[in-house]
Parts: structure tokens; C-alpha cells; sequence
């Protein structure tokens, strides 16, 4: 499905939807118009992505059928803390996943690579270094952070005590606030990471200012994981204490999660993931991890990375030069807000309409939105899975010329 400009699937197996339509005829029926409704659409969605056929295999494969609750630890203690038999394969698979991914990102970390979700990875990276009560330093929702960075109506607003920082006027995280609301409020846990962020992270300055309030620095990369692989936006190794992602959005790798940590929050991670949030693990998704982790080791990862970002700009560009209203005034990744605050329709009739003509995008709250959550101020547009699929800088400027077609219809 790679470095195609439609959708090359020479390599998929198509044939699946018959096999599944001989037992189940509606599910495979289901799966094959979705199939040829992301292979049709222009999709803009900044938190997915097309994987390898070989990551789908791997998630569609026989592991699926093993149960290995526990770690393997072959190499740490010697033995196996599975608490099942039959291990053997699924204890090397998961070792070799952790460090396959500890060299995708150059680091001594300890990696847990059973989550099943990027929330999931949260719930239990709270869990590893904080009791109920205790105070987040956190982004809101609607100024980019995620459900899981303290929303009223997620676990993590409930279960612990957030205090928020802000972004500037332009939309830019304004380390001043977060330096001043750290030495106020003395959290026990400064995290930064967003969903709708379109600019670099300064993850050294967020360490530092956690090291001078005696806080745990944790940073949730889930969007921008895939441009850390690829080089192209700094690192949080070595400034944070804790790393989740997600694997599933610009790295290009099956749904799932990752959680990295200091050496020494290694045991802490490990029980929170296991046995308090979750049992048995994905041993399939781990396989696709690991083949993910493997294919983000090649060079072309790299080049990949790079387009995702180039693209990206040319995208923004290009609606800068309509005279559209960007947050922040422009991108240093993959993703950016258009801001449809001046406009007679809101980002989701904006999403419904785009959906009609084969565009695939979602709404989102833009700073200081005047529109509900549910109606939102904003879309929120992504580069990475159009990118997977060859996409280049002018094709993205006519898909820019293309929703503003659209939007001329609806004014
Ligand atoms: N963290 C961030 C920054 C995200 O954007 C997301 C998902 O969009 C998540 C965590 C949660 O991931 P999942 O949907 O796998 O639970």
C-alpha cells in the first residue's frame, strides 16, 4: 500500500473478505466496504495511518490464540514471570519487541510493550508514580491535549487533581505559564504530549522546569512518535521519566501502546500494567509491534518522516495563501488547525460535508472556542496517512484547493 499515489493492493489479500463473508456474510460484507472506503477517500484523520500488510498479518496471526499474562524477563531475572505454559516463543517475541524498540529510539528506557491502547498506556503510567488525589500539570482538550491529560470526563480528571497550563494568543504553549504554575501549584507530575499540537515540543525545557519543582516530567508522544523515530522532532529520552505513545498514528504500526520509563520505574510501570490494568497481553499486536519497530529502523522510515513534515507545511501553505486562519500561523509537524471561527458553519458541518465528497477529516475545539465540543471551531488535518500512500507537497496544495472548493459552496 506504500509509495503508491492511489492505493496499491497487490500485496493484500483480498481474498479475506470472502473467507470471512463463508461464515460471517454481513461482517465481511462490513469489512470490505471500509476497506474500499479508506482506499477511495482522501484521508486526512491526523491520528491514523495505513500500516504494512505485514504488521496486519502478524495482528491477524496465530498468537492471537496464546494466552501469557506476566512478563517474560528471561534476561532480567533469569526466568519467565508468565503465569502461563507454552511461552517459550511469545517470552522471545516480546523481549525482542522491547528492544527492537529501544533501538528505534536510541535508549537505555525500560519499554512495557503490553498496552493495549495509548489510554490504557496512561492509566497505568499514572498509576506507576502517583496515588489518587495528587496533582497533574497537564494541557487542556481544547487547547490540544488528550481525554487522558485530565478531561472532567475521562478517569484522569476524576481520579487526580489537574491543574492546567495555558497556550499563548498564537496557540503556542507558553512555557512561562508552565513554569509559573509549577512553582505554584508543585505538582507531582508535569505532563506535556497533545492530540491537536502542531508545534515542536521544547522537552528539555519541561524537564527542567520539572527538576526545579521536584516533579516527575512524563511526556505522552502518541502523535508524534513516528517523526521522533524518523528524527525529525526532537526526543523526550533523556528528559522525561516516563514515555507513552501510541502505535498506531504517524509510527505507522498496529492499534496498541507503548510506555517507556526510567530504569529505576521499571517494576512500578510493569504492575501497573500488569496485573492492575490489564491481563492477559496482545501477543498478536505485540508481533506487529515488533515488526513496526523494525520497519521504523530502515532508512526509508526516515525519508518517510521527513515528506509527513514537508508536506505538511506545503498543506498549510497553500491555505495560508487562500487566506485561511491557521492556529498558531502555521506547522512544525504533522498536523495543523484550521480555524473556522470566522465562518457561518462549524468544524463538524465542515467534517459532514467533506465526508460527502470522499475527504475524511475530523472536527476540533480550537483555543478559546465559542462552538461546543461537539460542534467545535476548528478541523484538524493530518498528513501522515496520505504520505504512507505517496502523496507529495503539490498533491497536498490541490487537496487544500479542493476543501476550499468546498467551503466556497457552503459560505
Ligand atoms: N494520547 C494522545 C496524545 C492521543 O492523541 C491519543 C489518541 O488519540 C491517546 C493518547 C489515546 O490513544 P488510544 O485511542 O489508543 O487510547
Amino acid at each position: 500500500m506504500f509509495n503508491k499515489k492511489g492505493f496499491d493492493d497487490s500485496n493484500y489479500n483480498v481474498d479475506n473478505f470472502e473467507f470471512i463473508k463463508k461464515t460471517s456474510p454481513i461482517v465481511g460484507d462490513l469489512i470490505e466496504k471500509e476497506y474500499n472506503r479508506q482506499k477511495n477517500n482522501i484521508e486526512l484523520i491526523a491520528s491514523e495511518n495505513y500500516c504494512s500488510e505485514a504488521v496486519l498479518a502478524a495482528c491477524g496471526s496465530c498468537l492471537s490464540w496464546k494466552y501469557a499474562e506476566g512478563y517474560p524477563y528471561v534476561r532480567t531475572s533469569g526466568n519467565t514471570s508468565r503465569y502461563y505454559g507454552g511461552t517459550k516463543f511469545v517470552d522471545e517475541l516480546e523481549e525482542y519487541c522491547c528492544d527492537k524498540w529501544r533501538e528505534v529510539f536510541n535508549t537505555d528506557y525500560h519499554v512495557n510493550v503490553q498496552p493495549h491502547s495509548g489510554s490504557q498506556a496512561n492509566f497505568a503510567a499514572y498509576k506507576a508514580i502517583l496515588n489518587p488525589g495528587d496533582t497533574i500539570l497537564s494541557l487542556t482538550l481544547d487547547n490540544g491535549g488528550h481525554l487522558t491529560h485530565g478531561s472532567s470526563v475521562n478517569f484522569s480528571g476524576k481520579l487526580y487533581n489537574m491543574v492546567f497550563y495555558d497556550v499563548d494568543d498564537r496557540g503556542f504553549i507558553d512555557m512561562e505559564d508552565v513554569r509559573r504554575k509549577a512553582h505554584e501549584v508543585k505538582p507531582k507530575l508535569i505532563l506535556t504530549g497533545a492530540s491537536a499540537y502542531a508545534r515542536i515540543i521544547d522537552f528539555e525545557e519541561f524537564g527542567k522546569i520539572a527538576k526545579e519543582v521536584g516533579a516527575y516530567f512524563m511526556v505522552d508522544m502518541a502523535h508524534i512518535a513516528g517523526l521522533v523515530a524518523g528524527g525529525v522532532h526532537p526526543t523526550p529520552f533523556g528528559h522525561a521519566d516516563i514515555v507513552t505513545t501510541t502505535t498506531h498514528k504517524t509510527l505507522r504500526g498496529p492499534r496498541g501502546g507503548l510506555i517507556f520509563a526510567r530504569p529505576e520505574l521499571a517494576k512500578k510501570v510493569d504492575s501497573a500494567v500488569f496485573p492492575y490494568a490489564q491481563g492477559g497481553p496482545l501477543e498478536h499486536v505485540i508481533a506487529g509491534k515488533a515488526v513496526c519497530a523494525e520497519e521504523a529502523l530502515q532508512p526509508e522510515y526516515k525519508e518517510y518522516a521527513q515528506k509527513v513534515v514537508e508536506n505538511c507545511k506545503a498543506f498549510c501553505d497553500e491555505f495560508l495563501k487562500l487566506g485561511y486562519k491557521i492556529v498558531t500561523g502555521g506547522t512544525d509537524n504533522h498536523v495543523f488547525l484550521l480555524d473556522l471561527s470566522d465562518f457561518p458553519f462549524s468544524g463538524k458541518d465542515l467534517q459532514d460535508r467533506l465526508d460527502e465528497v470522499g475527504i475524511t477529516l475530523n472536527k476540533n475545539c480550537i483555543p478559546n472556542d465559542q462552538r461546543s465540543p461537539k460542534e467545535t471551531s476548528g478541523v484538524r488535518i493530518g498528513t501522515a496517512p496520505m504520505t504512507t500512500r505517496g502523496y507529495n507537497e503539490e498533491d497536498f496544495r490541490e487537496v487544500a484547493r479542493k476543501i476550499d472548493a468546498v467551503i466556497q459552496e457552503m459560505k
